[in-house]
């Protein structure tokens, strides 16, 4: 048995500033304790890298006063270890910035549990470089100083001599002190520190969610009350704070505080979240379509007589993760396609060939069915041919039926359907009626049925549509969806640069 526990620092919200050790571990890892504080999307990641992990959810709020749970998470963690099991503790920010992560080193040690310690990016540096703080800078601050809201200084025995800090200069950077901020502001005015002093208020730092509010010591907190600001909190206090006028980023980006929704099936969701979350959107996904293999037979038994075929037609990148699948369980590989050509709708599926080691041989300007067909009657290689046309159940008809007027023989042969995923559904439901949506995108007519599905006809209509192409387009204008913007071309970049088009204002810095 030899169980290790990881004391790993979550990082202060957004999963890209997770450290390189820590999502190693949490891929490789038996169990995970989480914190409240740490991203759930970091644990769902985990998850989905590494199905059989045990999860422990430990979270609790409040702070210092609950040393029973602390113990209990103490214990936890030893019996898990003497298990022999590899567990991450995984912890907002930095485990031992306010994280209590020392008392659980301790724990350990006492307890013989062999243990690592993996820092993380605090939230007092990362909150502040969001809202474009820095929490030192030449001539402004030559020092900072972490310091915990949680003890009032209104009250009874202090540890913290905030006239001390008053008179030293530089940043102060608080945590865990909202609701304490009143009486801080006093004592270090008290202190000698000017009331005019720049201060910032970041909640919920580096998530999209992020809001900052920015005043002076003495009218931070009634601008906090004000803009109804909660924990998660970090205040900023000290001149480096005038520097968000020139240097704020983080929230001018063109889709910050818009949210929108992805529609795609979840397993391809990445690429288009990733890029309208790095425009600063807040994505609610909608796991619409889920991809549902059909019955192979019919597929099985076409890849056995492959090579009287000419032409193999694909219609999205699931066929041809399908077909390949299917290949995989005959033993065979690429070669089985050898001499075969091959079309493509989109661009996506053509990745997907190529991913494979093959090169469509058709890949149309327009990336629609009649598209392909323009393409193919460039070529003097299709009339009369034999095709396989790999489809999603219930796909148009206009290319199986444009090959046969042009004298091919089409075996259409269904591998998938789609089908809208009811859970994850709720929220989005509730955003919609609450009429906080801004945007829904769409990149296949597909995708609008399964939207309807999971959040039915009326509450569909209450916000507009960005999609990807003509046809889409008319899936969603038959749907009764205001059609707000369409993609110039079928790609997630120009999906991404059409919802910008229609909701991206750039300044909405706080
Ligand atoms: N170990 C953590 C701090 C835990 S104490 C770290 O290193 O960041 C909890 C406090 O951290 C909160 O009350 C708040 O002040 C701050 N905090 C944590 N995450 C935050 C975030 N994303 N935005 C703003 N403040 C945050």
């Amino acid at each position: 048995m030899s169980g290790v526990v990881y004391l790993v620092g979550a990082g202060p919200g957004d999963p890209g500033l997770l450290t390189v050790r820590a999502q190693q571990l949490l891929a490789s890892c038996d169990a995970i304790a989480a914190d409240a504080l740490a991203n759930p999307a970091i644990v769902a990641a985990a998850r989905a890298d590494n199905p059989s992990v045990e999860l422990h959810d430990v979270g609790k709020r409040g702070g210092s006063g609950d040393s029973a749970r602390q113990d209990t998470i103490n214990a936890l963690l030893v019996r898990l270890a003497r298990e022999g099991k590899r567990v991450v503790r995984l912890k907002g920010g930095d485990p031992l910035v306010f994280g209590r992560g020392s008392e659980e080193a301790q724990a350990l040690a006492r307890a013989g549990v062999r243990f690592e310690i993996v820092p993380g990016v605090t939230a007092g540096v990362a909150a502040a470089a969001y809202a474009g703080i820095p929490v030192t800078h030449r001539a402004a601050a030559t020092a900072v100083t972490f310091v915990t809201g949680h003890e009032d200084p209104g009250k009874g025995a202090q540890q913290t001599d905030w006239a001390a800090l008053a008179r030293a200069g530089g940043t102060i950077v608080l945590y865990m002190g909202v609701r304490t901020l009143p009486r801080i502001a006093d004592a270090l005015v008290q202190g000698g520190m000017s009331p005019d002093t720049p201060a910032a208020a970041v909640q919920w730092g580096t998530y999209a969610r992020q809001r900052t509010v920015v005043a002076t010591l003495t009218t931070l907190a009634d601008a906090v009350e004000r803009d109804g600001l909660g924990a998660p909190v970090i205040t900023v206090i000290g001149p480096v704070v005038a520097l968000r006028d020139e240097i704020a980023w983080f929230d001018r980006r063109p889709l910050f505080g818009k949210r929108v929704v992805v529609t795609r099936a979840s397993a391809q969701a990445g690429a288009l979240r990733g890029a309208l979350e790095s425009l600063g959107a807040d994505v609610l996904e909608l796991p619409a379509l889920r991809i549902v293999p059909l019955d192979p037979e019919p597929l099985r038994e076409a890849l056995d007589r492959i090579d009287e075929y000419d032409w193999i037609v694909f219609t999205s990148q699931n066929g041809v993760a399908l077909l390949w699948e299917s290949l995989r369980v005959a033993g065979r590989d690429a070669r089985a396609l050898a001499g075969r050509k091959l079309a493509c709708v989109g661009r996506a599926t053509a990745d997907a060939l190529r991913a494979r080691g093959l090169v469509a041989d058709v890949v149309p300007e327009r990336f629609v069915a009649e598209g392909v067909l323009e393409a193919l009657d460039l070529r003097d290689d299709v009339r009369g041919k034999h095709v396989l046309y790999v489809a999603a159940e219930g796909a148009r008809d206009v290319l199986p039926e444009g090959l046969a007027n042009r004298g091919c023989t089409v075996d259409v042969v269904p591998v998938y359907r789609t089908a809208s995923d009811g859970a994850g559904s709720a929220a989005l439901r509730d955003a919609l009626a609450a009429g906080r949506v801004d945007a829904v995108t769409f990149a296949s007519a597909s995708a609008v049925r399964g939207y309807i599905d999971a959040v039915g006809a009326e509450l569909a209509r209450r916000a507009p549509a960005v999609s990807i192409g003509p046809v889409t387009s008319d899936a969603v204008r038959a749907a009764g969806i205001p059609l707000g913007g369409e993609a110039t071309d079928a790609s997630i970049a120009a999906l991404a640069d059409a919802t910008v088009r229609l909701v991206g204002d750039g300044r909405s810095a706080g």
